[in-house]
């Protein structure tokens, strides 16, 4: 097929305009775990396609869904008018969410969840009737590319161009059970009443590089926050919808998020779409004859019913019984190859939570990351008509939960083979 040539003549891809990058790899259709170039080879989707694709492909259920909303309606105004798609969504979201969860607000993507998390933060008038300024966020996370979103993310090479623009941002440690006590005293310095957020990948940290945080110090963290009134916003644009095991991660600790932040998972990969909650509380701060109350936000796209359709029917098959029996088919199998993991040689710290499986690559390199080792898996990787993409040096399978035992065994088989390479 041409569509890689026509595409390099006319396109600008996310991330990949290095000159030694391969051209991209033209694909037609998808199924189940896999996705299909102009010559019919299969390409096993081994990250979800950016953690998106909770159900594979084309999933049957969804694109029906879809094709019967697009002849209903497609689109319309959400300021001022509402519609089935919308409600329904909602309702049948806050139920799965956690309780105190009341409010959806609907955007188009994980960068405008986020943005939209943030503006609430910052406008919000506190117990004392103040608004704060000030927002906290882990070192080395990820929210997203538009301003906002590059602010709260660790700084890295990612945003460094940007870096006089964006906005001002304490980062913190990631928690472990040795530098809790260090945390709470470096959020105590920070004046925690001028604190108006604390925005966080809840559990890990994704792009990141697979970076899990010691549970109980997370917990202690988030309520230490709770207790001086910062709002907590629990990003949960790649943990939501099983990821972690758990419906959403927030669910492994007890304190409750203020807000929560949806994307990715939320339509099964089928539309895009965004989605921040609050509890009553922060929603009500904004109901007020004052218009300099209102939350001035709003994209054209705003609850978009066919996105709201297909999220549905993602909910649909999320919600049957036989998709938590996949994530845990998935889970035991990873269990098998992190055993076997540990004893090779090259591999570093292997991880697992839920269907997510991570994993370092120490090489020669100082750090273990080199260029050259990159360039490396992903040639190799694309070889075996595999989609995985390492971050730095680790590398993680975050599959879709369709994915069968042999695709599974196919990709294990080939992080094998890679590891006795570089042996
Ligand atoms: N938050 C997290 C935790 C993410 O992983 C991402 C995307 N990788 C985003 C936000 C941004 O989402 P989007 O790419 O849809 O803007």
């Amino acid at each position: 097929g041409n569509l890689s040539a026509r595409d390099l003549e006319v396109i600008w891809h996310p991330y990949t305009q290095m000159q030694t990058a391969p051209a991209p790899i033209g694909i037609v259709r998808g199924e189940g775990a896999c996705l299909y170039d102009e010559d019919n080879n299969a390409y096993i989707d081994a990250t979800s396609s950016w953690w998106v694709n909770i159900h594979g492909h084309a999933h049957p259920h969804i694109a029906k869904q879809l094709a019967a909303q697009a002849l209903e309606l497609q689109h319309c105004i959400f300021a001022g008018y509402t519609h089935p798609p919308a409600v329904n969504l909602a309702e049948r979201l806050l139920q799965i969410l956690p309780a105190n969860q009341r409010r959806v607000f609907y955007s188009d993507n994980g960068s405008t969840a986020v943005e939209v998390a943030l503006k609430m933060a910052l406008q919000y008038w506190d117990n004392k009737g103040q608004r704060r300024h000030k927002i906290i966020a882990f070192k080395n996370a990820y929210h997203g590319d538009t301003f906002g979103a590059m602010s709260v993310s660790g700084r890295s090479v990612f945003t460094r161009v940007f870096d006089d623009f964006l906005f001002e941002v304490h980062f913190l440690d990631v928690p472990t059970p040795d530098n809790i006590d260090h945390l709470i005293a470096d959020i105590k310095a920070q004046q925690p009443d001028q604190i108006a957020a604390f925005i966080f990948e809840p559990l890990l940290q994704g792009s990141g590089g697979m970076i899990m945080y010691d549970i109980p110090a997370f917990d202690q963290l988030l309520s230490f926050c709770k207790d001086n009134h910062i709002l907590l916003i629990a990003d949960e644009v790649m943990t939501g919808f099983g990821r972690t095991g758990k419906n959403f991660a927030m669910e492994y600790v007890q304190t409750a998020p203020d807000m929560v932040c949806l994307s990715k998972g939320l339509t099964g990969g089928s539309m895009a779409l965004g989605i921040t909650t609050s509890t009553s509380n922060i929603y009500e701060a904004f109901l007020s004859a004052d218009k300099l109350k209102t939350l001035f936000h709003g994209h054209s796209f705003t609850a978009n019913p066919l996105a709201c359709t297909v999220a549905l029917a993602s909910l649909d098959l999320f919600t049957d019984p036989a998709c938590a029996q996949q994530r845990q088919r998935i889970h035991e199998k990873h269990q098998h190859f992190l055993q076997e993991l540990t004893s090779m040689a090259p591999v570093k710290n292997p991880r697992l939570l839920g269907t997510i499986l991570a994993f370092e690559l120490v090489t020669d390199g100082a750090d273990g990351y080199t260029n050259q080792l990159a360039d490396h898996l992903h040639r190799f990787f694309r070889s075996k008509r595999i989609m995985l993409r390492p971050l730095g040096n680790t590398l993680y399978i975050l599959p879709p939960y369709c994915i069968t035992n042999e695709q599974l065994d196919l990709v294990y088989a080939s992080i094998r083979e890679l590891v006795s390479q570089l042996h």
